[in-house]
């Protein structure tokens, strides 16, 4: 099972999030019937969101990456309940990996954005954005949160894809220096960073998201406050799909009557179809009539 936790070092120096994405990946990778390229792209994207989720109590988090690479627009989504989902949008892109590393980087590309959405309920949602620095991703995040946010951050991230094309590990952490942490411990964190073998090593050695955090802080430091189950989940349903049906006008949804055959709407985040018969198109119409004429009335 996917999850995630949440702590501090009992130094008072850092916040601390780690997280194993395995099982969500591989159920986006499933849902999307990705390639091993793009299952890396989409699952950073989306242990990046699960990672950046653990903070909020309510409402959820958007991430949105478009670095004009061949793979596209990358969005990845999680909310304070754990469900996360996500989509790529050209995911049949496969690059040759090179040593035996996907070339994520290439495939995002980086001539574009990285952008954040925290959507609290609140009337505006937050957003910020910053230029892609290599397209890999944790390297971008890190970046965003240190010069967007002003959090200084380490981002890691990391999909292993098997030989089958399926997700063997997925995961990710992120520390976060809080005022109280002195040059020193900076310091001595930063070479225990570079030093740190890459997550999906520490993930396929059967590390834990706790043990992961403990192995870089040593046993004693980790104070665990949280642990959050993930799950893939989309929040899609049918009566969001009429929503956006009606939104898109009686125009639109003539069109689609005029076809004389059920209209198939697919969800781009799960691959959900939702069907509707011409006669519950009509029914959407009359749908918008009522509520044009209780306009007009009121
Ligand atoms: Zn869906």
């Amino acid at each position: 099972m996917s999850y995630a936790v949440r702590g501090i070092t009992k130094n008072g120096a850092f916040r601390i999030f780690a997280t194993d994405t395995k099982d969500l990946v591989e159920e986006a990778r499933k849902r999307h019937r990705t390639t091993p390229t793009a299952t890396a792209a989409l699952g950073r994207a989306l242990t990046a969101a699960a990672l950046l989720s653990l903070d909020l109590k309510t409402g959820r988090v958007m991430l949105q990456i478009n670095g004009g690479g061949p793979l596209g627009e990358i969005l990845a989504e999680a909310d304070a309940e754990g469900n996360v989902r996500g989509l790529v949008q050209r995911p049949n892109i496969h690059l040759t990996p090179q040593k035996g590393k996907l070339l994520v980087g290439q495939a995002v590309g980086k001539e574009g954005f990285l952008s954040v959405t925290r959507d609290l309920g609140l009337k505006e949602p937050y957003q910020g954005a910053v230029k892609l620095i290599s397209g890999e991703i944790a390297e971008d995040l890190s970046y965003y949160l240190t010069v967007s946010e002003q959090i200084p951050s380490a981002v890691a991230l990391g999909v292993f894809v098997d030989t089958d094309n399926s997700v063997q590990a997925a995961g990710g952490f992120l520390i976060q220096r809080l005022p109280a942490a002195s040059d020193e411990i900076i310091e001595a964190t930063e070479r225990v960073l570079q030093n740190l073998p890459p997550i999906t090593t520490l993930l396929r050695e059967g590390l834990s998201p706790e043990e992961i955090l403990k192995r870089i802080f040593g046993p004693e430091e980790v104070e665990i406050l949280e642990k959050r189950p993930l799950a893939y989940r989309c929040r899609c349903s049918r009566e969001r799909v009429e929503r956006a049906l009606v939104a898109l006008g009686p125009e639109e949804i003539k069109a689609l009557i005029a076809k004389g055959e059920p209209a198939e709407i697919t969800c781009d985040f799960c691959g959900e179809k939702y069907l509707f018969t011409p006669e519950e198109l009509e029914g959407l119409l009359a749908q918008i009539e009522i509520k044009r004429r209780r306009e007009l009335d009121a």
